[in-house]
């Protein structure tokens, strides 16, 4: 059975889209741990991140750092911190946070409140500078 991730990708289960290329989706968590928490996820459905075949690990890396430049030039913040975990969803995925804390990286504490219009406003920002620096400075990868 397809994973939610793949169901998601596949426009069947909406999302707030960030970014997307023709082998990655990113979007933002649900329950998100800070505003503009955002999953990045290989298109090609892989349970566990580091079973990907290298070539596909890079691409993926490479992706999310692209999403986290554009993330981190419209989230008010000092870093974008990034964690791999992969219990609940067994789909890879990397988890990208807009964070000016170590505390703002707590997956324990109570998530935040969101509401759509907020979580939609969030998401096009990040998706339209992903797409302005995509434009304005495409990377050979
Ligand atoms: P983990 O697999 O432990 O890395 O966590 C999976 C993450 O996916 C959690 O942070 C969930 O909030 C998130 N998640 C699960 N379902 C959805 C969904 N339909 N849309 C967005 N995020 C989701």
């Amino acid at each position: 059975m397809a994973s939610i991730f793949s169901r998601i990708i596949a426009g069947e289960i909406p999302s707030y889209k960030v970014a997307e290329d023709d082998k990655h989706y990113a979007f933002l968590d649900i329950n998100p741990v800070a505003a503009g928490h955002t999953l990045v996820v290989p298109k090609h459905e892989v349970d566990y991140i580091f079973d990907l075949p290298n070539n596909e690990y890079a691409e993926l890396t490479a992706f999310a750092k692209k999403v986290a430049e554009a993330m981190k030039e419209v989230m008010p913040c000092k870093r974008v911190g990034v964690a791999v975990m992969g219990l609940e969803v067994p789909h890879a995925h990397i988890h990208l946070l807009p964070i000016n804390s170590e505390s703002d990286m707590n997956f324990f504490a109570e998530k935040k409140q969101l509401q759509p219009e907020e979580m939609k406003a969030i998401a096009e920002k990040i998706f339209n500078k992903f797409n302005e620096n995509e434009t304005s400075h495409p990377e050979i990868f």
